[in-house]
């Protein structure tokens, strides 16, 4: 293993000693709550379709303590594990606390089932009960999956196939996708190996790349468009089954978001394709070409400059006093509590995330941080997704706090572009300021509008398989050209090996539909970003109630209350705008000589 270099985050570790004081304290807490776990199934099983009110109230509080304790003993041995993945006792302990989560889980799950199997007048009855209030989003909302939910002894059969019929298809995927080597530059890479050089500084580094990627695909895909096919056919015979309208319906359901909204949002973005248009010209011109190839893409822009760990920390939390003090008070908790873990090291983990821990616990974060300008807006992302979890873990029960998927990534990226702006309206070097506009743009770009376009290649695909068609790599390759074109345009040049793109995506393998949540989130922060603009202090408060929603309220609920309706045509407008600004600042910045 090559040596970790030194950086100015060095010794910055994280303290669990709140969570437990030592890993012997997390083992002995298993005992404790496998028995509460099973005397609570004692004392309510068979019995909670018909509990009132009282009761019921009662119920939810004990489920409450018991998935903070559950949720504190397993962020606890993740942490452990996160900062040292091969360690004997990490691993054994994670190992032991999965087990009990398991047995746990499976005592627990009885509540929920018999939840969603009241009758429909005692659940309105007890819904409209002040005495459930904290908890009336959750309950009604796990009713949700209902009508879609055959009968026990059906879901058991269902359940029994699941690992041939769907678990053995992923696993098949798996092993095609991460054995797979790409002859590369004289060595044979994996397939993130030869896609980090995309974003290198050549330009023959970077069009060969793709040029290898896609040569190394073809001869697996026979066997990946079959592994797909398979999924897709049996998820329709499924989507039947359990009368879904649309392909779509399970996901958009389990997001929480009407599927008319997931249309509108997803047309927005296709309404917007100009934007791509305009900035792969403007780029192209920036890189004194006459036009971009796809291995242009993300090729970078002006420069960066290094920030120290110390430097970034007060740049965010300075930031984010400035938007308001409470916020702040997040990020100087987290600094003064060493609760984040920010120095690369072996054995670490790779990447950076927010631990929520528990509701009644304050969260953690992980970086990687290597004084690079993109660490400072991961530092502000991973604090935006602390302030959710600690407001939320202020004002909701341990059954109502997490946020949705759909509205996770709202408050990091808000986060991020408040950062954003500190460095834009710090940074004297223009070429600072292109690169910093440049990644703002194409992290938009990339989650925004390629994220559509993977939905749209998904609903294709699961068309043409309802119409009987077999899922060929040519027809695969046909839809995923015809979803990406009107993205590139006539401004970037896609090769002919661009046909294979949809090989090796995994989310259409293990989690259908799955990519749309996050041009939802993002474009959402950036609608919210304008509001800010245009409001100014009068857009805090508002942002403030909305962040201690958590997960009480629906998406469209949580949004309506900041004054975004998701409903509307026009209500993605907002963020485009947003967009086109970054693009037009950028465009403002004269060419270094
Ligand atoms: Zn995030």
């Amino acid at each position: 293993m090559s040596q970790t270099p030194t950086t100015t985050s060095a010794g910055v570790h994280w303290d669990l000693a709140p969570l437990f004081p030592d890993d012997d304290a997390a083992r002995a807490a298993v005992p404790a709550l496998s028995e509460s776990a099973g005397a609570f199934r004692e004392r309510y099983r068979g019995r909670v379709a018909t509990l009132e009110a009282p009761e019921l109230a009662v119920a939810l509080d004990e489920l409450a303590v018991l998935d903070n304790s559950l949720s504190r003993l397993a962020s606890y041995a993740g942490l452990r594990l996160t900062v040292n993945i091969n360690g004997e006792a990490e691993r054994d302990l994670n190992a032991a606390v999965e087990m009990a989560l398991v047995e746990v889980q499976n005592l627990l799950r009885f509540f929920e089932l018999e939840w969603i199997g009241a009758e429909e007048e005692h659940v309105q009855r007890i819904l409209a009960s002040e005495l459930v209030a904290q908890n009336r989003h959750y309950l009604a909302s796990a009713r949700r999956f209902a009508p879609h939910t055959r009968s026990e002894a059906e879901e058991e059969m269902l359940g029994e196939r699941d690992p041939a019929a769907a678990g053995a298809w992923h696993t098949l995927f798996d092993q095609v996708t991460s054995t797979l080597r790409v002859p590369f530059e004289g060595q044979d890479r994996t397939i993130d190996e030869v896609m980090a050089r995309v974003r290198g500084p050549v330009r023959e580094t970077r069009l060969a790349a793709y040029e290898a990627l896609f040569t190394a695909l073809e001869p697996h895909t026979g066997v990946l468009a079959h592994v797909y096919d398979s999924l897709v056919a049996d998820r329709l015979v499924l989507d039947r089954v359990r009368g879904y309208s649309h392909p779509r319906e399970p996901r958009d359901l389990d997001n929480e978001i009407p599927s008319a909204a997931v249309d509108v949002l997803l047309a927005a973005v296709e309404r917007h394709h100009r934007l791509a248009h305009r900035w792969f010209r403007h780029k192209a011109r920036l890189l004194g070409l006459d036009k971009l190839a796809l291995g242009d893409q993300y090729a970078p822009l002006g420069s960066t400059r290094p920030v120290s760990y110390a430097d970034a920390t007060a740049i965010v939390s300075g930031a984010l006093d400035d938007f308001s003090p409470r916020i702040g008070a997040v990020a100087h908790q987290l600094y003064r509590d060493n609760r984040i873990d920010a120095e690369p090291r072996q054995g670490k983990r790779g990447g950076a995330f927010c631990a929520s821990i528990a509701q009644d616990a304050l969260p953690y974060i992980m970086l990687n941080f290597t004084d690079q300008m993109d660490d400072v807006r991961t530092l502000a992302h991973e604090i935006g997704h602390a302030m959710q979890f600690q407001l939320a873990g202020e004002r909701q029960t341990a059954l109502s706090h997490h946020p949705p998927l759909a509205l996770a990534e709202v408050p990091s990226t808000f986060a991020e572009m408040i950062v954003t702006d500190r460095l834009l309206a710090a940074a004297d070097d223009t070429q600072v300021r292109l690169g910093l506009l440049a990644s703002s743009v194409e992290t938009a770009f990339a989650t925004v509008f390629r994220q559509t376009h993977m939905v749209r290649y998904e609903q294709g695909a699961y068309g043409l398989r309802a119409e009987g068609k077999a899922l060929l790599p040519e027809r695969l390759g046909e839809i995923w050209l015809a979803t990406n074109r009107p993205y590139y345009g006539d401004a970037v040049e896609l090769p002919e090996g661009y046909r294979f793109g949809w090989a090796y995506i995994p989310h259409f393998i293990h989690t259908r539909f799955y990519t749309y949540a996050y041009v939802f989130a993002h474009l959402a922060s950036l609608a919210l970003s304008a509001k800010y603009r245009e409001d100014g202090d009068a857009f805090v408060g508002p942002y403030l109630d909305f962040l201690s929603i958590g997960g009480a309220a629906s998406p469209q609920e949580q949004l309506a209350g900041i004054g975004l309706d998701i409903t509307r045509d026009d209500c993605w407008d907002a963020g485009f705008a947003e967009i086109e600004r970054l693009i037009e600042m950028a465009e403002a910045i004269e060419p270094s000589a």
